[in-house]
């Protein structure tokens, strides 16, 4: 069913979620969003992971601690969260996204496989987008190429990305992120189109 229109696309979704393996870009493609389609709400997830530099608090991750991001979970504040790479927590702040689509705003949620699933099975109206590479090579350059983590995490994050290119099946459609700009376009219109 990827690349060619499903059942699902003849739906309205105003609700797109965006997941990829890996080092594919998905957070390249969600920045150009949130800098060139204003009319697009984007989700802000929490993590426990520490900043990257240039990282800033509440635009791209609220950073929490362990125990502040337990006592989200605890309390239903998450839409869904995962352990992702099998080293930091990362989850979607459920209220935001409520608030997002009860303005009736577009939003989009860019976050791994296993939170995706969990979304699926909450709001199965939503639309799931798989953002693939142009090939494996060329995921793995981007892996390498990005150079902020060290050998040991890449080739974790490798088996992780081998893993979540084998679920492309179970999404609506696949963008191809040939091109960051093309890629956001074509997932906006997605949206824009209903
Ligand atoms: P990074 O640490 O490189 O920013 O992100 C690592 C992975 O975590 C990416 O695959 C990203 O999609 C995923 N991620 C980011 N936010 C969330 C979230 O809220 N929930 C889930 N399940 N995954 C997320």
């Amino acid at each position: 069913m990827s690349q060619q229109p499903s059942e699902a696309l003849d739906r309205p979704h105003r609700l797109v979620v965006l997941a990829g393996p890996t080092a594919v870009g998905k957070g390249t493609v969600s920045a150009y969003v949130r800098d060139h389609f204003p009319e697009v709400w984007l989700s802000v997830s929490a993590t426990t992971r520490a900043p990257r530099p240039g990282e800033q608090e509440g635009v791209h991750y609220h950073f929490v601690d362990e125990p502040e991001f337990a006592r989200m979970e605890r309390d239903g504040e998450l839409l869904e969260s995962a352990v992702v790479h099998g080293q930091n927590h990362y989850g979607t702040p459920r209220h935001p996204v409520e608030a997002a689509l009860a303005a009736h705003r577009m939003a989009l949620l860019e976050i791994d496989l296993q939170g995706a699933r969990q979304v699926r099975a909450s709001m199965p109206e939503a639309l799931f987008v798989f953002l693939a590479p142009p090939s494996w090579d060329e995921l793995v350059r981007r892996l390498v190429g990005r150079g902020t983590e060290d050998e040991e995490e890449r080739n974790r994050r490798l088996e992780t990305a081998k893993v979540e290119m084998a679920a492309e099946d179970e999404f609506d459609v696949t963008v191809v992120n040939d091109d960051v700009r093309r890629a956001a376009q074509e997932l906006v219109s997605l949206m824009r189109s209903h």
